[in-house]
């Protein structure tokens, strides 16, 4: 009866938002106000961006997306908007980049929430939490169930409009020279694991270190680190792992959906027309789609590559493991939510709605796999 009466007043809504004259009117007068702003456009104006980006210049898949995007861009706007893509380290340092388009010096970089911690605890529930959401939920949660309005209120006090720009989807464990057989194997271990994960990893008393993209293959080989995770079977693949490590461990716990930052400056956002403004939006909606498709397509590919053709020993981390793992991601996500109240209101809301993501991937994903 209920669901009747609901459905109902679904109808009569849908029914009174078609026919109600005043509401009509009233969309009328707006889109021809808008109209009336887009007319004014100087479609001779052209407009010259810059982005720099957190990755290597080129980098497959993330700086390739950029370019990619730029491309997007300059076409879609007849030329009117040019982007330059700068690779990290070309124009000013990878990490730099946060402050060059929060000061207006640059219009728009690309990199992850993660990289800037320091200045906003935040802004790590979008980028990755370990046994958090995977790349489908997050899209889902930034995108459509709320996320977006704490992501753009985080970034306002620096003058930035943050947008989901790509995902690496689900990540690989990483790349180790021991074996993992319980947890008392972490003990010691040296692993390059950024982030919430590397915190993790330093509480099941391993040690998390930083090293630059371009040097982990060195630091591998010469037993300088016993581990490192990178992202998964495609990217990895590239950086040739394979060669100085012994076992390829999944899953990613530490990095089950990471999302990828486009930041774009706002008052340059601003100066330009609305349907300039429009491009941008739909070419970073289009990067982080393709950016998801690419990682994904190409991860089935080289994961079968490496194990067939590499002879890569895959291995699962043993159950006890991962729940050691996960009840320390706990701890680590409580400690820090306990000393930033920011991070306190945007984790409730991640959390409600993951718990509530998960009953449906119950009933939809996770039966269907497991068929
Ligand atoms: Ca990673």
């Amino acid at each position: 009866m209920k669901k009747k009466s609901n459905r109902r007043k679904f109808i009569n809504k849908s029914l009174v938002t078609l026919s109600g004259a005043s509401l009509l009117t009233s969309c009328i007068s707006n889109v021809d106000e808008k109209e009336s702003k887009d007319i004014n456009i100087n479609f001779n104006k052209k407009y010259n961006w810059k982005m720099v980006t957190t990755w290597a210049p080129n980098m497959p898949v993330l700086g390739e997306g950029c370019n990619l995007f730029s491309d997007w861009v300059r076409k879609m706007s007849g030329g009117r908007l040019n982007i330059k893509v700068y690779g990290g380290g070309e124009l000013i340092p990878s990490l730099e980049s946060f402050d060059a388009v929060s000061n207006g010096a640059i219009e728009m970089g690309s990199g992850a929430s993660y990289y800037w911690a320091g200045k906003i605890p935040s802004g790590q529930f979008f980028s990755s939490v370990p046994f958090g959401m995977n790349s489908k939920q997050m899209n889902s949660w930034i995108i459509s169930g709320g996320g977006y309005k704490y992501y753009r209120e985080i970034y306002e006090p620096f003058n930035l409009i943050p947008f989901v720009g790509g995902n690496t989807s689900m990540q690989m464990g990483g790349w180790f020279n021991k074996e993992i057989l319980s947890i008392e194997d972490l003990n010691g271990l040296k692993m390059r694991i950024p982030g919430f994960g590397g915190k993790v990893l330093s509480k099941a008393g391993g040690t998390a270190v930083t090293v630059a993209g371009g040097e982990i293959y060195t630091n591998l080989e010469r037993g300088v680190i016993d581990a490192t995770e990178w992202i998964g079977p495609y990217h990895d693949y590239l950086m040739g792992f394979y060669q100085v490590a012994k076992y390829y461990y999944y899953p990613g716990w530490h990095e089950p959906g990471g999302v990828l930052e486009m930041i774009v400056n706002k008052d340059k956002f601003q100066l330009l027309p609305s349907d300039l403004q429009e491009i941008v939006k739909k070419g970073i909606e289009s990067l982080n789609i393709w950016m998801q498709c690419e990682f994904d397509s190409k991860n089935s590919l080289y994961l079968n590559k490496l194990i067939n053709e590499e002879n890569v020993k895959l291995k699962m981390f043993p159950k006890d493991v991962l729940m050691s793992f996960k009840e320390k991601s706990n701890e680590v996500v409580s400690e820090m939510i306990e000393k930033d109240p920011k991070s306190k209101k945007i984790f409730e809301a991640y959390e409600k709605f993951r718990v509530s993501f998960r009953d449906w991937s119950v009933v939809s994903d996770k039966i269907y796999y497991e068929l």
